[in-house]
């Protein structure tokens, strides 16, 4: 037997019901918020991460499905969804449109991790991005889309937002930082060591107990701020608070990815055994300069939706229901099974789900299959009711029957 791969996971079809809802929610909510879908593909230029992402995140570093194609040409899996819509962004001159241009999409992401709950080699995103405005009204409304996606589920992860500035502010804050974490370089893990000379904002996001703890008394950012960002940073916590949206500042959120600036924000959730994060997002001003020579500005989030579904189980929702099968057709004599594949046939054609047997089962065991299968009504065929042009249509919940002719079931199955 073969096996699935390390760190990935198959979605069955006794549980894909949950996910085709969490999509179309989202869906739902990102389309009221005016954002329109993007599909740009699985694999891109290896490039485009190393420019866009960073070669000092742990992304570019540890993690990437990277492999020469047959062409030899140096592939990458998607390892996040924010650099390919950059690139198609560009590619596609999209910017030279109206803007804001508000796009949505759904990817699978790899990354080459430990699996553990929650960890996967191959995991979901949903996630936006905003092009073209430089104002807090634009964090703000994505800020505002992923909430409004939470609420709708009745889930209630707590946002933490930032200010991570501009390179102008964190020029002196990396100085600062330098400064704070040389002072206590004996404490710092091995890799936290490394990240120093390279991007030492990262130390603030390190899991490691004892870089966690120091992290606590290091300098914060906000205290560095210009006065742009500073403003920035105001008026966006203004807005959110107009929306009555709560959030608390976190002055350690930096955020993994290289391209971000000012706005920071994470969804984390404590339901996930560790406090987790379910979504996280920010601006990135910086990002299509970095893999186009064009400044736009920008504004998104990426989330888990692996990580989301584990909140919902966690959190008992029972806001998802699998859809029942609307009528089982069990059929006795030949007869009877010809008509039950005309009858399910012409009703499956206006959209109800109709199920008959392909299995050649007894009456008894096709009612016990009805029954597995939670249908909401049944009819039981047989040469009697062929003949009248009539049957018995039962609810399987209630057990209530009403007599009906044939042409009018779809009438009994209309909920
Ligand atoms: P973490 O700190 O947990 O490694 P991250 O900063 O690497 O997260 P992002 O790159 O911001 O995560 O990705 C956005 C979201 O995607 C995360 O908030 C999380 O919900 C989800 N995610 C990230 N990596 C994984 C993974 N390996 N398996 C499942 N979900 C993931
Ligand atoms: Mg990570």
């Amino acid at each position: 037997m073969i096996s699935i791969p390390k760190g990935t996971k198959d979605v069955l079809p006794s549980e894909s019901y949950k996910w085709k809802f969490v999509e179309n929610e989202a869906r739902e909510v990102a389309e009221s918020f005016c954002f329109k879908e993007i599909r740009t593909p699985i694999f891109e230029h290896t490039e485009l991460f190393l420019r866009g992402v960073g070669d000092t995140t742990d992304i570019v570093n540890k993690e990437m499905y990277t492999f020469e194609d047959k062409g030899g040409r140096s592939i990458t899996l998607k390892p996040e969804g924010t650099a390919g819509v950059a690139r198609s962004f560009l590619e596609n001159n999209l910017y030279a449109g109206a803007l804001p241009v508000k796009m949505y999409y759904f990817t699978p992401v790899f990354r080459y991790e430990k699996p553990q709950a929650g960890r996967l080699r191959e995991h979901h995103q949903f996630g936006v991005e905003l092009y073209g405005s430089m104002l807090p009204e634009a964090d703000a409304e994505v800020i505002a889309l992923a909430y409004t996606f939470f609420d709708r589920l009745k889930l209630h992860p707590s946002l933490e937002i930032n200010s991570i500035g501009c390179a102008d502010c964190r020029k002196l804050y990396n100085e600062a930082l330098v400064k704070y974490y040389e002072n206590n370089y004996d404490k710092l893990c091995p890799l936290c060591k490394e990240r120093l000379k390279k991007n030492p904002l990262r130390l603030l996001d390190c899991k490691v107990e004892k870089c966690a703890e120091l992290s606590e008394n290091a300098p914060k950012i906000l205290n560095y701020l210009c006065d742009d960002c500073k403003a920035h940073h105001e008026a966006v916590k203004s807005i959110l608070n107009d929306l009555n949206i709560e959030y608390t500042e976190n002055p350690n959120i930096v955020r993994g990815l290289d391209y971000y600036s000012r706005t920071v924000f994470e969804f984390v959730s404590d339901k996930l055994g560790a406090k987790s994060t379910v979504c996280g997002g920010g601006r990135y001003n910086g990002l299509t300069k970095q893999i186009g020579d064009i400044e736009v500005p920008a504004v998104g989030f990426g989330m888990g939706l692996e990580r989301l579904l584990l909140l919902l189980e966690a959190c008992e929702s029972t806001q998802i229901r699998e859809n029942n099968i609307d009528l089982y057709i069990a059929a006795i004599g030949d007869r009877a099974r010809a008509e039950s594949k005309k009858i399910a046939y012409e009703l499956r054609k206006k959209g109800f789900s109709v199920e008959n047997d392909i299995m050649g089962r007894s009456l008894k065991a096709q009612m016990k299959y009805a029954d597995k299968i939670k249908a909401l009504h049944s009819i039981v065929l047989g040469d009697d009711e062929i003949d009248k042009n009539e049957c018995i249509i039962k609810n399987m919940f209630t057990s209530e029957t009403i007599i009906t002719k044939t042409e009018d079931i779809e009438k009994h199955l209309r909920r």
